[in-house]
């Protein structure tokens, strides 16, 4: 079934007249995702309205990292960092093409440095368990330099080596919308929620909301709601009660993309301790590298939030400090920044990096469910909690939940992670006939871009614009932001041709994305 078949299933399914669902989502990223996954497999009728594109917030713009959290284990938050590490298991599991296991090496200047990280990282695998992605060790100087070339030698010590896993945010988030589908669930993206239906007691009861494709209205019922709408949580609660106490606090943290060159490994590294007292990772992803991350508290939540120059040049200071090759801003291929939506604070002088990254629940008076905080790699565990909830409030059998075993849309045990279209999974078959029919043509040599992988994106993976195609199927917006701005053109004419739309449509997708894609540039 085509992404455009697809849409219109679900606008019949919305239209209904009959329908109340069970359970309507309101977000589609990694929380409200696995929330309609888990629902959907507890044969609930569930329908989830994602007002962008699936993933277009916080959960396209992680470290991506699938991690028991090695920082959370220093704050003592041990309970957290067991219930991340079981569901990093899982995930490793479960989505086997997306997530692999990833080498990460601390470099240590002390002795006293080599005691501290060497215990630490002991405990961090023996919580784990059985679940456990390797064991960590001390490894010597010359090993060290040899598995992280690039880095500063003056003074190393030696390293200390662990595994934690690494994946693609954006597509897993695809995928989780696609596995729903499968199953008998429906999402639907560019869907907005625009109000909460009420009864005289003022219960919640359905929602209304508006294609952003037609603008047309719909009144939709449902015996259950929830908020998964991240950071614009407290939106949602306003259109729930204008007088409702902010539950959210929310931080920024931003990354650079630069070229592997520039820690020349498969290897990552991980500084432990940073002027701002928080950790620097610098992780290969898609043969480019990845620094992050900051923790900036922030007042105001946008859809496309933007770095701020503090952070970019704490980012740049802190490379220097610990790599031979000096970044500047000429090397950045890209900048992205994501908002983390943080349970509000317990007193005005809690700082969001010690805000802890647990999940919480909220039932309002009117039975809205709102869901906040966690972790991506929380999001199945978080979903099994909600969906606990919603069965008390609804009242009825608990049927236990199965998403531990779930295989995930593409999911293949035998990845081989250096094949280039290893991110599709058991897709990867059929993609790759597509490519070879239309003659292995390129609309990206640079990041090896296929013109098939438009063509696919549009018709199984419910792109509708340039921008899901650009910034969320392949990626090019995150790795590379000028390449992506120079095949803007061509790949909206190719998307305009399936779609079947005119040069209007062309010129503004263009001109929308470029405005967008201006913003992740740094030179
Ligand atoms: C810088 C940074 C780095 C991180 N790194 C990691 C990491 O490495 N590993 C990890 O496990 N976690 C990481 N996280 C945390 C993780 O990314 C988030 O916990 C997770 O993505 C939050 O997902 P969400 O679904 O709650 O929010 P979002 O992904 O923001 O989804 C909310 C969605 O709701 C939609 N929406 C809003 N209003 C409406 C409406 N009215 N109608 C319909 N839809 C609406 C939005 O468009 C949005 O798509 C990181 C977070 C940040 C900020």
């Amino acid at each position: 079934m085509s992404s455009s078949d697809y849409r219109a299933q679900c606008l019949n399914a919305i239209n209904s007249k009959q329908k109340v669902w069970d359970l309507i989502v309101i977000g589609g990223g990694a929380t409200g995702l696995g929330i309609a996954l888990d629902a959907t497999m507890r044969g609930l009728k569930t329908l989830l309205v994602e007002r962008a594109d699936f993933a277009k917030g916080t959960s396209s713009r992680s470290t991506k990292l699938v991690h028991g959290g090695v920082r959370y284990l220093a704050n003592g938050e041990l309970k957290l960092v067991r219930e991340a590490s079981i569901e990093r298991g899982y995930l490793k599991r479960n989505a086997a093409h997306l997530v692999k296991d990833q080498i990460f090496i601390i470099p240590v200047y002390s002795y006293f440095q080599v005691i501290k990280y060497t215990i630490g990282l002991k405990i961090y695998d023996w919580i784990a368990g059985r679940l456990s992605f390797g064991s960590s060790y001390f490894i010597s100087r010359t090993k060290t330099l040899a598995q992280l070339p690039g880095i500063k030698s003056k003074n190393l010590v030696g390293g200390v080596l662990y595994h934690d896993g690494q994946f693609d945010d954006a597509r897993l988030a695809l995928n989780l919308a696609q596995t729903i589908w499968e199953k008998g669930g429906y999402a639907i993206n560019y869907f907005t929620t625009t109000a909460l239906l009420k009864d005289a007691d003022q219960k919640v009861f359905g929602i209304q909301a508006m294609d952003l494709e037609t603008g047309l209205q719909y009144n939709i019922h449902a015996k259950s709601v929830v908020n998964a709408t991240g950071v614009f949580a407290d939106e949602i609660l306003t259109l729930d009660n204008q007088i409702h106490k902010k539950i959210l606090s929310v931080s920024q943290g931003i990354h650079l993309v630069l070229p592997a060159s520039f820690l020349p490994t498969t290897n990552a590294l991980m500084i432990p301790e940073t002027s701002d007292g928080r950790v620097l990772f610098a992780v290969p992803w898609h043969n480019k590298l990845i620094l992050g991350t900051t923790d900036t508290p922030i007042d105001k939540t946008d859809i496309e939030p933007k770095a701020l120059e503090q952070e970019i040049e704490f980012i740049l200071e802190t490379a220097t400090a610990h790599l031979t090759k000096k970044p500047t801003r000429a090397d950045v291929l890209s900048v992205f920044a994501g908002l983390r939506p943080l349970a509000a604070p317990q007193s005005i002088h809690q700082k969001t990096k010690e805000i802890s990254r647990g999940h919480k629940i909220i039932v309002s008076a009117s039975g809205l469910i709102s869901v906040i905080g966690g972790k991506w790699t929380t999001y199945r565990k978080m979903a099994e909690d909600t969906l606990d909830t919603i069965e008390k409030q609804l009242e009825i059998t608990h049927i236990k939940c199965t998403t531990t075993n779930l295989l995930i849309h593409g999911s293949s045990p035998n990845t081989d992670f250096s094949n280039p279209l290893y991110v599709y999974g058991t897709d990867a078959k059929a993609l790759k006939k597509n490519i070879a029919a239309d003659g292995n043509e390129m609309i990206s040599e640079a990041l090896q871009i296929h013109k098939a992988q438009i063509v696919w994106a549009i018709e199984n993976e419910m792109a509708r614009t340039l921008e899901d195609v650009l910034q969320r199927r392949t990626r090019a917006l995150f790795l590379d932001a000028k390449e992506s701005i120079r095949i803007a053109q061509p790949v909206a004419e190719l998307m305009a041709n399936i779609l079947h739309k005119d040069s209007n449509w062309i010129k503004n997708q263009v001109d929308d994305f470029n405005s967008i894609a201006k913003h992740y540039l740094l030179n």
